[in-house]
């Protein structure tokens, strides 16, 4: 059965450009729960440790920079299906291939700065989750 969390990120530049209050009211618009929230600065360590999957592609210096900026805005996210349902809900890495109506069609500038982040599987959920969150700052189960 299909997992009822996922980790997601408001990317620096949805942050500081305002977007934060809009974003986080279509996640709710869109039936999730928000679990745990908090804003957060990661250091360039923090931000390559997260990315670390990652380490071997050509975009990862640049994101993880670009991840390290500015502040961001963590949070878990409940939902029945949640994985499957926030990256629809998201769409595509790439804005300008997203669906209309998507956070990446709406907020994304390009495909690094492409506003929030969603996690691929249940697995990655959960490692996410607990990589920003202590079992303290969960609330509503
Ligand atoms: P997603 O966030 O959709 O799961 P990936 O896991 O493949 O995408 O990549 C992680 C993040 O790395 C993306 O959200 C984006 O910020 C950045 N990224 C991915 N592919 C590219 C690319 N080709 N060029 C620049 N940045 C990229
Ligand atoms: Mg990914």
């Amino acid at each position: 059965m299909a997992g009822r969390e996922t980790l997601t990120m408001i990317k620096p530049h949805a942050v500081e450009n305002g977007n934060m209050g809009n974003i986080l009211a279509m996640i709710l618009d869109a039936g999730f729960t928000i679990k745990a929230i908090k804003m957060v600065k990661l250091s360039l360590h923090q931000a390559k440790e997260f990315y670390k999957i990652h380490e071997e592609r050509e975009f990862y210096g640049p994101l993880t920079e670009f991840m390290s900026n500015g502040p961001i805005i963590a949070a878990i996210l409940e939902k029945d299906n949640a994985v499957e349902d926030y990256r629809k809900f998201i769409g595509s890495t790439d804005p300008t291939k997203a669906e209309e109506g998507t956070i990446r069609k709406l907020f994304g500038k390009n495909t690094r700065e492409n506003a929030v982040h969603g996690s691929d599987s249940d697995e990655n959920a959960l490692i996410e989750a607990d990589f920003f969150f202590s079992k303290m700052e969960r609330y509503y189960n």
